[in-house]
């Protein structure tokens, strides 16, 4: 019992860090804020609590192909652009455009549950960082990549 009291409140604590953060955090950096709440917790901890809230619906999960996934604890709708450099995620005001599924040319057999649409970019912190031909390069593979 006093186990099952502990573990709520650590999902507690989680969950109300992440929502107060904007900066869609990955495990370990929501894990270095937690831990000045709970300061035994470990990041495993905070995995299991994440993929806990996100598996219910509580948080949003953001894979972003290859990076470490991050968290956010905002549910409204909302578009976020990566960096290409850094993989950081920042929110964009806005909302997909409606796009009528049946307009597709989907495969056969295939349901549309949703369009997920994302920007990428490069952060003010890694652009001044971050060398022009560098620049160049990130935009040319990702370009090769759509
Ligand atoms: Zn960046
Ligand atoms: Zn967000």
């Amino acid at each position: 019992m006093a186990k099952q009291r502990r573990n709520s409140k650590q999902r507690e604590v989680v969950l109300e860090e992440l929502r107060n953060m904007k900066t869609h955090p990955t495990a370990a950096e929501l894990h270095d804020v937690v831990r000045e709440r709970l300061p035994r917790i470990s990041l495993g901890t905070v995995y299991r609590n994440l993929e806990l809230l996100a598996g219910g619906g509580l948080v949003r999960k953001l894979e972003h192909g290859g990076g470490r996934a991050r968290f956010d604890g905002d549910l409204e709708q909302h578009l976020h652009v990566v960096c290409v450099a850094c993989g950081g995620v920042e929110d964009v005001a806005g909302t997909p455009a409606d796009v009528n599924a049946n307009d597709l040319a989907t495969p056969d057999g295939y349901q549309i549950f949703g369009l997920r649409v994302e920007f990428s970019g490069l952060c003010p912190d890694c652009a001044r960082r971050v060398s022009q031909e560098k620049i160049d390069q990130l935009r040319k593979n990702l370009q090769n990549n759509h």
